[in-house]
């Protein structure tokens, strides 16, 4: 059976690594969530008080990033890749509120995204991957074979964002996370490198209305006849 790459791009917390996951389960395919790369690398300028107030000491982000090292390494009790950053697992700690309202503005530097780009690419040179990100189906694998667009309302996704923490007995409200998703759309939408868009070729799908189970079920039969042409 041939081996494609799948591109999943689409606002935050969409539910797109909820269905590249499951999608990657069922082809029996490598999952990476290349969020979560961004997500480390805030979480390092975090930790080297790179980031007060929202602004982003770039100069020295940028001269600090070969000390940047980010893995994703499979753990057996969760059956699900953690992200490691230098040698230690932040998977916990990049989900959180700190992480989540300073990374956007992290992913706009142009040498963090060429560096991460760089990852990703080499991490896809086998096919048999499914990617979810911002710019994967226009910028980090432009000739995957199905690309798929995902959104749906503003509401709809910081309410699974703010279950999803709840559920982590993290202290959040709905308003702070309606904010943070509404803050990440904007700039990630109006950056100057690689912003959120829909690759020409891409493949829209609207959850608002889908369970799980509906939108993987979509998003197999779409695969499938690509995989089966
Ligand atoms: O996917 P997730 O919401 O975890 O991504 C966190 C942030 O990382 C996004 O809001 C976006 O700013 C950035 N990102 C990006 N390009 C990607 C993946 C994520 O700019 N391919």
């Amino acid at each position: 059976m041939r081996k494609i790459t799948i591109a999943v791009d689409g606002h935050s917390s969409c539910g797109k690594s909820t269905m590249a996951k499951e999608l990657a389960r069922e082809l029996q395919y490598i999952y990476i969530d290349s969020g979560a790369m961004y997500r480390a690398a805030t979480l390092f300028a975090l930790r080297n008080n790179l980031i007060n107030n929202g602004q982003v000491d770039q100069k020295t982000l940028i001269s600090k990033l070969d000390q940047i090292c980010i893995e994703f390494k499979y753990n057996e009790s969760s059956q699900k890749a953690d992200t490691w950053l230098n040698g230690e697992n932040v998977e916990e700690e990049i989900r959180q509120l700190p992480v989540s309202q300073n990374v956007s503005p992290v992913a706009t530097i142009k040498e963090v995204r060429q560096k991460m780009v760089a990852l990703q690419q080499a991490m896809g040179q086998e096919k048999g991957i499914i990617m979810d990100g911002r710019d994967i189906g226009t910028v980090v694998f432009p000739d995957a074979e199905l690309k798929i667009y995902m959104t749906a309302s503003e509401e709809v996704r910081a309410q699974r964002r703010y279950d999803e923490l709840i559920g982590k007995k993290q202290d959040v409200s709905f308003e702070d996370i309606l904010k943070n998703v509404r803050e990440r759309d904007y700039i990630d939408q109006n950056r100057e490198e690689s912003p959120l868009r829909k690759a020409d070729d891409a493949l829209i799908l609207d959850n608002s209305n889908l369970t799980p189970v509906e939108q993987l079920q979509w998003a197999l039969v779409k695969a499938n006849e690509i995989i089966q042409q």
